[in-house]
Protein backbone atom coordinates (compact mmCIF):
# COMPACT_ATOMS: atom_id res chain seq x y z
CA UNK A 1 0.00 0.00 0.00
CA UNK A 2 1.42 3.27 -0.59
CA UNK A 3 2.03 5.82 2.41
CA UNK A 4 -0.04 8.42 2.39
CA UNK A 5 2.06 11.96 2.34
CA UNK A 6 0.70 15.15 3.76
CA UNK A 7 0.64 16.94 0.54
CA UNK A 8 1.00 20.75 -0.35
CA UNK A 9 -0.66 22.15 -3.65
CA UNK A 10 1.56 25.13 -4.89
CA UNK A 11 5.33 25.21 -3.88
CA UNK A 12 5.09 28.90 -3.33
CA UNK A 13 6.29 30.65 -0.10
CA UNK A 14 3.55 29.21 1.84
CA UNK A 15 3.72 25.82 0.53
CA UNK A 16 7.84 26.06 1.09
CA UNK A 17 7.44 26.90 4.38
CA UNK A 18 4.73 24.89 5.66
CA UNK A 19 6.65 21.42 3.74
CA UNK A 20 10.13 22.88 6.14
CA UNK A 21 7.46 23.24 8.92
CA UNK A 22 6.41 19.62 9.17
CA UNK A 23 9.51 18.14 8.76
CA UNK A 24 10.98 20.41 12.07
CA UNK A 25 7.51 19.81 13.86
CA UNK A 26 8.64 15.80 13.51
CA UNK A 27 6.24 14.60 10.57
CA UNK A 28 8.68 11.36 9.61
CA UNK A 29 6.35 10.10 6.55
CA UNK A 30 5.96 11.90 3.14
CA UNK A 31 5.55 15.20 2.48
CA UNK A 32 5.30 16.26 -1.44
CA UNK A 33 4.61 19.44 -2.38
CA UNK A 34 2.87 19.69 -6.30
CA UNK A 35 3.78 22.71 -7.97
CA UNK A 36 3.01 24.09 -11.37
CA UNK A 37 6.69 25.89 -11.24
CA UNK A 38 9.36 24.59 -12.16
CA UNK A 39 11.57 25.72 -9.44
CA UNK A 40 11.99 24.88 -5.67
CA UNK A 41 9.65 27.64 -3.54
CA UNK A 42 11.01 31.11 -3.66
CA UNK A 43 10.09 34.61 -2.57
CA UNK A 44 8.61 37.10 -4.42
CA UNK A 45 9.29 40.16 -3.04
CA UNK A 46 12.69 40.76 -4.97
CA UNK A 47 10.60 40.01 -8.46
CA UNK A 48 9.67 43.83 -8.81
CA UNK A 49 12.96 45.05 -6.82
CA UNK A 50 16.48 43.57 -7.00
CA UNK A 51 16.00 41.16 -9.50
CA UNK A 52 14.43 44.37 -11.88
CA UNK A 53 17.06 46.76 -10.88
CA UNK A 54 19.89 43.67 -11.49
CA UNK A 55 20.95 43.84 -7.39
CA UNK A 56 19.55 40.03 -7.39
CA UNK A 57 20.61 36.73 -8.97
CA UNK A 58 17.23 34.16 -9.26
CA UNK A 59 19.23 32.06 -6.91
CA UNK A 60 19.67 34.72 -4.42
CA UNK A 61 15.68 34.45 -4.05
CA UNK A 62 15.11 30.96 -3.22
CA UNK A 63 13.34 30.04 0.34
CA UNK A 64 16.51 27.51 0.60
CA UNK A 65 19.31 26.02 -0.80
CA UNK A 66 18.18 23.35 -2.84
CA UNK A 67 20.26 21.07 -0.98
CA UNK A 68 18.27 21.44 1.90
CA UNK A 69 14.87 20.04 0.45
CA UNK A 70 16.47 17.21 0.11
CA UNK A 71 18.10 16.44 3.25
CA UNK A 72 14.71 16.84 4.44
CA UNK A 73 13.34 14.45 2.34
CA UNK A 74 10.84 16.85 0.81
CA UNK A 75 9.39 15.87 -2.80
CA UNK A 76 8.73 18.07 -5.34
CA UNK A 77 6.21 16.93 -8.01
CA UNK A 78 6.39 19.65 -11.10
CA UNK A 79 2.59 19.21 -11.75
CA UNK A 80 -0.97 21.40 -12.02
CA UNK A 81 -3.60 20.16 -9.55
CA UNK A 82 -6.56 19.38 -11.72
CA UNK A 83 -8.82 18.16 -8.64
CA UNK A 84 -9.25 17.34 -5.12
CA UNK A 85 -11.80 14.85 -4.08
CA UNK A 86 -12.29 15.46 -0.27
CA UNK A 87 -13.98 12.01 0.69
CA UNK A 88 -11.47 9.84 -1.04
CA UNK A 89 -8.55 12.18 0.00
CA UNK A 90 -7.25 12.01 -3.59
CA UNK A 91 -5.74 14.86 -5.79
CA UNK A 92 -5.70 14.29 -9.47
CA UNK A 93 -2.80 15.76 -11.41
CA UNK A 94 -1.42 16.45 -14.93
CA UNK A 95 2.29 16.28 -14.71
CA UNK A 96 2.28 17.54 -18.15
CA UNK A 97 4.69 16.57 -21.12
CA UNK A 98 4.56 16.14 -24.76
CA UNK A 99 1.21 14.24 -24.10
CA UNK A 100 -1.06 15.41 -20.70
CA UNK A 101 -0.44 12.81 -17.75
CA UNK A 102 -3.01 12.46 -15.15
CA UNK A 103 -1.82 10.90 -12.03
CA UNK A 104 -3.60 10.33 -8.70
CA UNK A 105 -1.76 11.21 -5.42
CA UNK A 106 -3.54 10.43 -2.19
CA UNK A 107 -2.93 12.07 1.11
CA UNK A 108 -3.25 11.71 5.23
CA UNK A 109 -3.77 15.99 5.37
CA UNK A 110 -3.59 18.62 2.89
CA UNK A 111 -2.42 22.30 2.47
CA UNK A 112 -4.15 24.49 -0.20
CA UNK A 113 -1.42 27.19 -0.77
CA UNK A 114 -2.22 28.04 -4.34
CA UNK A 115 -1.83 32.17 -4.24
CA UNK A 116 -3.29 33.98 -6.81
CA UNK A 117 -3.59 34.12 -10.72
CA UNK A 118 -2.79 37.69 -12.18
CA UNK A 119 -5.40 39.46 -13.17
CA UNK A 120 -4.85 40.29 -17.02
CA UNK A 121 -6.14 42.94 -18.60
CA UNK A 122 -9.67 42.58 -20.09
CA UNK A 123 -8.84 44.82 -23.66
CA UNK A 124 -8.06 44.67 -27.04
CA UNK A 125 -4.34 43.93 -27.23
CA UNK A 126 -3.00 43.32 -30.88
CA UNK A 127 -1.16 40.68 -32.09
CA UNK A 128 1.74 42.52 -32.65
CA UNK A 129 2.21 44.07 -28.94
CA UNK A 130 0.83 41.41 -27.00
CA UNK A 131 4.58 39.81 -26.47
CA UNK A 132 5.20 43.22 -25.24
CA UNK A 133 2.61 43.23 -23.37
CA UNK A 134 4.06 41.25 -19.72
CA UNK A 135 2.73 40.42 -16.04
CA UNK A 136 4.93 40.04 -12.89
CA UNK A 137 4.13 37.65 -10.47
CA UNK A 138 6.93 34.64 -10.97
CA UNK A 139 10.52 34.13 -11.52
CA UNK A 140 10.37 33.44 -14.97
CA UNK A 141 7.84 36.61 -15.62
CA UNK A 142 10.78 38.85 -13.73
CA UNK A 143 13.73 37.09 -16.27
CA UNK A 144 11.48 38.00 -18.97
CA UNK A 145 11.04 41.53 -18.00
CA UNK A 146 13.99 42.20 -16.48
CA UNK A 147 16.40 42.59 -20.23
CA UNK A 148 13.73 45.48 -21.46
CA UNK A 149 14.58 47.90 -18.66
CA UNK A 150 17.49 49.35 -20.59
CA UNK A 151 18.38 53.01 -20.09
CA UNK A 152 16.19 55.16 -22.31
CA UNK A 153 13.67 52.49 -22.93
CA UNK A 154 9.93 53.80 -22.61
CA UNK A 155 8.09 51.58 -19.90
CA UNK A 156 4.23 51.98 -19.43
CA UNK A 157 3.28 50.05 -16.37
CA UNK A 158 -0.61 49.64 -16.05
CA UNK A 159 -1.92 49.53 -12.51
CA UNK A 160 -0.82 52.14 -9.95
CA UNK A 161 -0.87 49.45 -7.04
CA UNK A 162 2.37 48.36 -5.30
CA UNK A 163 3.76 45.72 -7.99
CA UNK A 164 3.39 48.59 -10.95
CA UNK A 165 5.09 51.07 -8.54
CA UNK A 166 7.85 48.82 -7.36
CA UNK A 167 8.47 47.96 -11.19
CA UNK A 168 8.28 51.96 -12.16
CA UNK A 169 11.22 52.45 -8.82
CA UNK A 170 12.99 49.79 -10.34
CA UNK A 171 12.96 50.60 -14.06
CA UNK A 172 13.81 54.57 -13.10
CA UNK A 173 16.73 53.20 -11.36
CA UNK A 174 18.13 51.38 -14.36
CA UNK A 175 17.11 55.09 -16.41
CA UNK A 176 14.40 53.76 -18.33
CA UNK A 177 11.37 56.24 -19.40
CA UNK A 178 8.20 55.48 -16.87
CA UNK A 179 4.73 56.15 -17.30
CA UNK A 180 1.95 55.20 -14.25
CA UNK A 181 -1.31 54.57 -15.96
CA UNK A 182 -3.81 54.34 -13.32
CA UNK A 183 -7.54 53.84 -13.46
CA UNK A 184 -8.58 55.02 -10.30
CA UNK A 185 -8.46 58.74 -8.87
CA UNK A 186 -5.49 57.54 -7.16
CA UNK A 187 -2.35 55.60 -6.21
CA UNK A 188 -2.47 52.43 -4.07
CA UNK A 189 -5.86 52.85 -3.50
CA UNK A 190 -6.56 49.43 -1.88
CA UNK A 191 -4.69 48.94 0.59
CA UNK A 192 -2.89 52.21 1.53
CA UNK A 193 -4.40 55.80 3.89
CA UNK A 194 -4.60 58.63 0.87
CA UNK A 195 -2.72 60.99 2.41
CA UNK A 196 0.41 57.77 2.61
CA UNK A 197 -0.12 57.60 -1.14
CA UNK A 198 0.10 61.09 -1.89
CA UNK A 199 3.39 61.06 -0.81
CA UNK A 200 4.60 57.94 -2.78
CA UNK A 201 2.59 59.79 -5.79
CA UNK A 202 4.76 63.05 -4.60
CA UNK A 203 7.89 60.55 -4.69
CA UNK A 204 7.20 59.16 -7.96
CA UNK A 205 7.22 62.34 -9.16
CA UNK A 206 10.53 63.59 -8.11
CA UNK A 207 11.70 60.81 -9.75
CA UNK A 208 10.86 61.10 -12.92
CA UNK A 209 7.70 58.84 -13.12
CA UNK A 210 4.89 60.48 -15.38
CA UNK A 211 1.61 59.48 -13.62
CA UNK A 212 -1.67 59.50 -15.31
CA UNK A 213 -4.94 59.11 -13.25
CA UNK A 214 -8.32 57.96 -14.19
CA UNK A 215 -7.27 56.42 -17.23
CA UNK A 216 -8.94 53.28 -17.95
CA UNK A 217 -7.07 51.82 -20.31
CA UNK A 218 -9.24 50.89 -23.81
CA UNK A 219 -6.67 48.66 -25.82
CA UNK A 220 -3.04 48.39 -26.57
CA UNK A 221 -1.77 48.13 -30.31
CA UNK A 222 1.58 47.71 -32.01
CA UNK A 223 2.35 51.03 -34.55
CA UNK A 224 3.93 50.52 -37.60
CA UNK A 225 7.32 52.18 -36.21
CA UNK A 226 6.74 48.86 -33.68
CA UNK A 227 6.26 51.64 -30.24
CA UNK A 228 3.13 50.41 -28.63
CA UNK A 229 0.45 52.77 -27.87
CA UNK A 230 -1.57 52.31 -24.40
CA UNK A 231 -4.58 54.02 -25.57
CA UNK A 232 -6.99 55.20 -22.69
CA UNK A 233 -10.08 57.05 -21.48
CA UNK A 234 -12.43 57.76 -23.98
CA UNK A 235 -14.27 60.72 -26.09
CA UNK A 236 -12.93 63.91 -25.09
CA UNK A 237 -10.35 62.35 -22.73
CA UNK A 238 -9.00 60.09 -24.94
CA UNK A 239 -4.82 60.00 -25.06
CA UNK A 240 -2.55 57.33 -25.60
CA UNK A 241 0.74 56.47 -23.84
CA UNK A 242 4.11 55.52 -26.40
CA UNK A 243 5.71 52.62 -25.16
CA UNK A 244 8.43 49.87 -25.77
CA UNK A 245 7.40 47.85 -23.06
CA UNK A 246 3.95 47.81 -21.01
CA UNK A 247 4.30 46.28 -17.68
CA UNK A 248 0.56 45.39 -16.05
CA UNK A 249 0.19 44.63 -12.34
CA UNK A 250 -3.54 45.31 -11.98
CA UNK A 251 -3.66 42.63 -9.17
CA UNK A 252 -4.66 38.81 -8.39
CA UNK A 253 -7.27 36.48 -8.47
CA UNK A 254 -6.78 34.23 -5.88
CA UNK A 255 -6.56 30.70 -7.22
CA UNK A 256 -9.89 28.96 -5.26
CA UNK A 257 -10.70 26.78 -8.34
CA UNK A 258 -9.85 23.37 -6.96
CA UNK A 259 -11.49 24.18 -3.49
CA UNK A 260 -14.27 25.21 -5.31
CA UNK A 261 -15.18 22.66 -7.56
CA UNK A 262 -14.47 20.19 -4.49
CA UNK A 263 -17.20 21.72 -2.47
CA UNK A 264 -14.95 23.76 -0.36
CA UNK A 265 -16.62 27.08 1.10
CA UNK A 266 -15.08 29.78 -1.23
CA UNK A 267 -15.87 33.53 -1.11
CA UNK A 268 -13.32 35.36 -3.54
CA UNK A 269 -10.67 32.88 -1.84
CA UNK A 270 -10.83 29.63 0.14
CA UNK A 271 -12.39 30.48 3.88
CA UNK A 272 -10.98 28.95 6.38
CA UNK A 273 -11.76 29.13 10.71
CA UNK A 274 -8.80 30.60 12.97
CA UNK A 275 -7.11 27.22 12.89
CA UNK A 276 -7.07 27.69 8.76
CA UNK A 277 -9.03 24.84 8.54
CA UNK A 278 -11.32 25.09 5.48
CA UNK A 279 -14.70 23.28 5.48
CA UNK A 280 -13.32 20.17 4.51
CA UNK A 281 -11.97 18.80 8.00
CA UNK A 282 -8.74 17.77 7.15
CA UNK A 283 -7.83 20.58 4.72
CA UNK A 284 -6.38 23.42 5.86
CA UNK A 285 -5.48 26.58 3.26
CA UNK A 286 -2.92 29.30 3.91
CA UNK A 287 -1.42 32.53 2.34
CA UNK A 288 -2.83 34.63 -0.27
CA UNK A 289 -5.47 31.88 -1.56
CA UNK A 290 -7.00 31.85 2.34
CA UNK A 291 -9.84 34.14 3.61
CA UNK A 292 -9.51 34.41 7.22
CA UNK A 293 -10.88 35.62 10.36
CA UNK A 294 -9.59 39.17 11.78
CA UNK A 295 -8.82 39.39 15.30
CA UNK A 296 -10.31 42.48 15.59
CA UNK A 297 -13.73 41.53 14.78
CA UNK A 298 -16.26 39.37 13.61
CA UNK A 299 -15.17 40.15 9.42
CA UNK A 300 -13.02 37.88 7.83
CA UNK A 301 -9.97 39.20 5.15
CA UNK A 302 -7.30 37.57 3.16
CA UNK A 303 -3.76 38.87 2.64
CA UNK A 304 -1.12 38.91 -0.01
CA UNK A 305 1.59 39.63 1.81
CA UNK A 306 5.22 38.27 2.60
CA UNK A 307 4.42 38.10 6.90
CA UNK A 308 1.36 36.70 5.94
CA UNK A 309 2.92 33.54 4.13
CA UNK A 310 5.68 33.09 6.48
CA UNK A 311 3.51 32.93 9.45
CA UNK A 312 -0.17 31.20 7.86
CA UNK A 313 2.26 28.39 6.78
CA UNK A 314 3.42 27.45 10.21
CA UNK A 315 0.54 27.30 11.87
CA UNK A 316 -1.11 25.50 9.37
CA UNK A 317 1.92 22.76 9.26
CA UNK A 318 1.12 22.27 12.80
CA UNK A 319 -2.38 22.22 12.42
CA UNK A 320 -2.37 19.69 9.76
CA UNK A 321 -0.28 17.75 12.57
CA UNK A 322 -3.63 18.21 14.96
CA UNK A 323 -2.33 20.81 16.98
CA UNK A 324 -5.49 23.38 16.87
CA UNK A 325 -3.07 26.54 17.48
CA UNK A 326 -4.97 29.50 16.30
CA UNK A 327 -3.83 32.26 13.64
CA UNK A 328 -3.76 35.70 15.33
CA UNK A 329 -0.61 37.86 13.53
CA UNK A 330 -0.86 41.07 12.78
CA UNK A 331 -1.29 41.73 9.45
CA UNK A 332 1.98 43.65 8.09
CA UNK A 333 3.67 44.66 4.73
CA UNK A 334 6.51 46.65 3.65
CA UNK A 335 7.10 48.26 0.18
CA UNK A 336 10.38 49.60 -1.17
CA UNK A 337 10.68 52.07 -3.89
CA UNK A 338 13.99 54.21 -4.61
CA UNK A 339 15.17 54.35 -1.06
CA UNK A 340 11.91 55.20 0.79
CA UNK A 341 10.09 52.32 2.24
CA UNK A 342 5.75 52.11 3.28
CA UNK A 343 4.78 49.40 6.38
CA UNK A 344 1.13 49.13 7.09
CA UNK A 345 0.27 46.86 10.37
CA UNK A 346 -2.96 45.98 11.40
CA UNK A 347 -6.00 46.93 9.35
CA UNK A 348 -6.50 50.54 8.62
CA UNK A 349 -9.64 49.86 6.62
CA UNK A 350 -11.16 49.50 10.16
CA UNK A 351 -9.79 53.68 11.22
CA UNK A 352 -12.69 55.90 12.63
CA UNK A 353 -10.00 58.21 13.98
CA UNK A 354 -6.28 58.88 13.05
CA UNK A 355 -3.46 61.11 13.97
CA UNK A 356 -0.30 61.53 12.21
CA UNK A 357 3.05 60.95 14.16
CA UNK A 358 5.52 63.54 12.02
CA UNK A 359 9.00 62.14 12.56
CA UNK A 360 10.47 64.64 10.15
CA UNK A 361 9.13 66.52 7.17
CA UNK A 362 9.92 63.21 5.04
CA UNK A 363 8.67 60.41 7.62
CA UNK A 364 5.37 60.31 9.07
CA UNK A 365 3.39 57.53 10.99
CA UNK A 366 -0.18 57.57 11.17
CA UNK A 367 -2.21 55.69 13.91
CA UNK A 368 -5.09 54.20 13.52
CA UNK A 369 -8.35 53.59 15.67
CA UNK A 370 -11.59 51.82 15.99
CA UNK A 371 -14.76 53.16 17.22
CA UNK A 372 -14.33 50.55 20.23
CA UNK A 373 -12.89 51.41 23.54
CA UNK A 374 -11.00 50.44 25.81
CA UNK A 375 -9.78 51.05 29.45
CA UNK A 376 -6.62 52.12 29.53
CA UNK A 377 -3.91 54.62 31.95
CA UNK A 378 -5.79 57.65 30.09
CA UNK A 379 -9.59 56.38 31.13
CA UNK A 380 -11.16 54.89 27.93
CA UNK A 381 -9.54 55.10 24.81
CA UNK A 382 -10.04 54.37 21.53
CA UNK A 383 -8.80 50.49 20.29
CA UNK A 384 -5.44 50.69 18.24
CA UNK A 385 -6.18 48.73 14.95
CA UNK A 386 -3.23 50.18 13.11
CA UNK A 387 0.21 52.35 12.32
CA UNK A 388 1.09 53.00 8.67
CA UNK A 389 4.46 54.97 8.11
CA UNK A 390 5.99 56.42 4.88
CA UNK A 391 9.86 57.64 4.85
CA UNK A 392 13.40 57.04 4.43
CA UNK A 393 13.73 53.37 4.49
CA UNK A 394 16.42 53.66 7.35
CA UNK A 395 14.69 56.85 9.36
CA UNK A 396 11.23 54.45 9.07
CA UNK A 397 12.06 50.84 10.07
CA UNK A 398 13.43 51.41 13.88
CA UNK A 399 10.39 53.74 14.64
CA UNK A 400 8.06 51.48 12.49
CA UNK A 401 9.16 48.26 14.24
CA UNK A 402 7.64 49.63 17.54
CA UNK A 403 5.09 51.06 16.17
CA UNK A 404 4.04 47.69 15.46
CA UNK A 405 4.21 46.23 18.43
CA UNK A 406 1.51 49.01 20.17
CA UNK A 407 -0.67 47.39 17.45
CA UNK A 408 0.39 43.79 17.95
CA UNK A 409 -0.04 44.09 21.82
CA UNK A 410 -3.13 46.56 21.22
CA UNK A 411 -1.76 48.92 23.82
CA UNK A 412 -4.26 51.43 25.73
CA UNK A 413 -2.57 54.77 24.67
CA UNK A 414 -4.77 58.04 23.64
CA UNK A 415 -4.28 59.11 20.07
CA UNK A 416 -2.68 62.55 21.35
CA UNK A 417 -0.03 60.62 23.05
CA UNK A 418 1.13 58.46 19.99
CA UNK A 419 0.91 61.50 18.12
CA UNK A 420 3.43 63.46 20.19
CA UNK A 421 6.63 62.84 18.68
CA UNK A 422 8.34 64.08 21.69
CA UNK A 423 6.55 60.74 23.43
CA UNK A 424 9.00 57.76 23.00
CA UNK A 425 6.95 55.36 21.09
CA UNK A 426 9.38 52.72 23.00
CA UNK A 427 8.33 53.87 26.58
CA UNK A 428 4.47 53.11 26.17
CA UNK A 429 5.38 49.77 25.28
CA UNK A 430 5.89 48.56 29.31
C1 LIG B 1 6.38 40.85 -7.63
C2 LIG B 1 5.91 40.68 -6.21
C3 LIG B 1 6.45 41.49 -5.21
C4 LIG B 1 6.03 41.34 -3.89
N1 LIG B 1 6.55 42.17 -2.93
C5 LIG B 1 6.11 42.07 -1.66
C6 LIG B 1 6.60 42.96 -0.65
O1 LIG B 1 7.44 43.82 -0.91
N2 LIG B 1 6.11 42.83 0.61
C7 LIG B 1 5.18 41.90 0.94
O2 LIG B 1 4.77 41.84 2.10
N3 LIG B 1 4.70 41.04 0.00
C8 LIG B 1 5.14 41.11 -1.28
N4 LIG B 1 4.64 40.25 -2.24
C9 LIG B 1 3.59 39.27 -1.86
C10 LIG B 1 4.13 37.93 -1.43
O3 LIG B 1 5.21 37.53 -2.22
C11 LIG B 1 2.99 36.90 -1.55
O4 LIG B 1 2.01 37.30 -0.63
C12 LIG B 1 3.43 35.48 -1.29
O5 LIG B 1 4.29 35.03 -2.30
C13 LIG B 1 2.21 34.55 -1.23
O6 LIG B 1 2.63 33.24 -1.06
P1 LIG B 1 1.66 32.02 -1.45
O7 LIG B 1 2.45 30.79 -1.18
O8 LIG B 1 0.33 32.21 -0.85
O9 LIG B 1 1.45 32.16 -3.02
P2 LIG B 1 2.52 32.01 -4.17
O10 LIG B 1 3.87 32.39 -3.68
O11 LIG B 1 1.94 32.70 -5.35
O12 LIG B 1 2.55 30.44 -4.49
C14 LIG B 1 1.47 29.75 -5.04
C15 LIG B 1 2.00 28.66 -5.93
O13 LIG B 1 0.94 27.75 -6.20
C16 LIG B 1 1.05 27.29 -7.54
N5 LIG B 1 -0.26 26.76 -7.96
C17 LIG B 1 -1.43 27.43 -8.08
N6 LIG B 1 -2.42 26.59 -8.46
C18 LIG B 1 -1.85 25.35 -8.57
C19 LIG B 1 -2.34 24.08 -8.94
N7 LIG B 1 -3.63 23.88 -9.24
N8 LIG B 1 -1.48 23.05 -8.98
C20 LIG B 1 -0.17 23.21 -8.66
N9 LIG B 1 0.36 24.39 -8.30
C21 LIG B 1 -0.48 25.45 -8.26
C22 LIG B 1 1.48 28.54 -8.29
O14 LIG B 1 2.08 28.19 -9.52
C23 LIG B 1 2.48 29.15 -7.30
O15 LIG B 1 3.78 28.71 -7.54
C24 LIG B 1 5.05 40.37 -3.57
C25 LIG B 1 4.51 39.55 -4.58
C26 LIG B 1 4.92 39.71 -5.89
C27 LIG B 1 4.32 38.86 -6.97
Amino acid sequence: MTQRAMAIVGAGHVGGRAAQALREAGWQGRIVLVGAEPHWPYERPPLSKGLLTGERAAQQCALRAPQAWRDDHIERLHARVLALDPARRTLTLDTGGMLAHVAHLDYEALLLATGGHVRRLAVPVSAAASARVLYLRTLDDAAAIAPRLAPGARLAVVGGGFIGLEVAASARSRGCEVTVIEGGPRLLGRAVPEALAAQVHALHARNGVRIVLGAAVQAIEAHANGALAVLHGSGESADSVEADTVVVGIGIEPADEIARAAGLAVERGILVDETLQTSAPGIYAAGDVAVFPSRFGAHRLRQETWHNAETQARVAAHNLLGAREVYRELPWFWSDQYDHQLQVAGEPALARQTVVRALDGNTQIRFDFADERRAGHDGHVPRLVAASGFGPANALAKEMRVARMLVEREVTAAPAVLADAAVKLKSLLA
